[in-house]
């Protein structure tokens, strides 16, 4: 309109949203699917990733939502590993779900979580007569149980007023009863992820929630492995873990992401509050098995 202009964009790349890193009931969520991708909607984003925890459960409902809703929807998992001792997340973008390999790994977790979920509440019991039965009340059938439905059921119990307080006071890594369970070595889960066609991204790799961050050498070796991109913008990062994991990015010339790790109103975590360039979104598409569900 007026005589001054901007700089020249690309009108379908500017002001796109895009968040790569979200929960639902299909894990440790709190809500649906269909529910996080009308949240998306509904909080001006373009595109959402549903990246529950060791499942592709939520899929479909996810995509069909995104449909309705306007939203695209990039099919993601957030791989449970290990290394040195420590636990560890990688994404997993649009993956073929055929793979047996890395459909077994994902099982095995998956069932190791809920034995592990048992000994806790277990431990629990004799301080605080926690049941499963109360656990089991607060996962919906066939989610993937992790310590965020502990401390639902430890809320809904009045030992703790809210998730937050039952991981600092009870829940925590360091907790006398933390349980750890199985997950595959970090080498290894990175190299299914790529053999199922998918796109392997370290999971906020400088979150040091867990005692300690994991050390360049490790992300150097993942990379080897075929990792392809770390999440950079994520909550659980200080300014100086952003600065250290752009420095290896660029190092590497592995994609950068930026997510929310939203996990419904069972944190404070606000869909959008970190969002991936629409390039990075491109080069994912690009070398993912899956395509994005438009
Ligand atoms: P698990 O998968 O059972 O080891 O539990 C880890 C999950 O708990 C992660 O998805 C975190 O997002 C979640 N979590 C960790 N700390 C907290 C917290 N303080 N409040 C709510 N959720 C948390
Ligand atoms: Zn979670
Ligand atoms: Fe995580
Ligand atoms: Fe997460």
């Amino acid at each position: 309109r007026g005589a001054v202009k901007g700089p020249r964009r690309s009108p379908t790349l500017l002001g796109v949203r895009i968040d790569l890193h979200t929960h639902s009931t299909a894990s440790d969520g709190t809500e649906s699917p269909a529910e996080v991708v009308a949240q998306a909607a509904r909080a001006g984003l373009d595109v959402v990733a549903l990246t529950d925890h060791d499942t592709t459960s939520g899929w479909d409902e996810a995509a069909e939502a995104g449909r309705e809703h306007g939203v695209a929807v990039v099919r993601g998992t957030e791989i449970s590993a290990r290394t040195a001792g420590m636990s560890v997340h990688v994404l997993s973008y649009l993956h073929d779900t055929a793979h047996e390999g890395l459909a077994r790994e994902l099982r095995r977790a998956r069932e190791a979580r809920t034995a592990r979920a048992r000994r806790i509440v277990a431990l629990l019991h004799g301080d605080f007569g926690l049941t499963w039965d109360e656990v089991e009340e607060q996962v919906e059938p066939g989610a993937v149980i992790g310590r965020p439905h502990i401390a639902d059921a430890l809320v809904a119990r009045g030992v703790v007023p809210d998730r937050s307080t039952a991981f600092d006071d009870l829940l925590h890594h360091g907790s006398k009863y933390y349980v750890k369970h199985y997950a595959p070595e970090v080498l290894d889960a990175v190299m299914l992820i790529r053999d199922a066609g998918g796109v392997a991204v370290f999971a906020h790799p400088g979150a040091d929630g867990r005692g300690r961050v994991v050390s360049d050498a490790v992300i150097d070796a993942m990379v080897a492995s075929g990792l392809q991109g770390l999440e950079v913008d994520h909550r659980d990062h200080s300014s100086q873990q952003r600065e250290r994991l752009r420095t290896i990015a660029a190092r590497h010339g592995l994609l950068v992401t930026g997510s929310s790790d939203y996990h419904g109103t069972g944190k404070e975590n606000a869909l959008g509050e970190n969002t991936t360039a629409p390039e990075v979104l491109e080069r994912i598409e690009d070398l993912g098995r899956l395509a994005v569900v438009r």
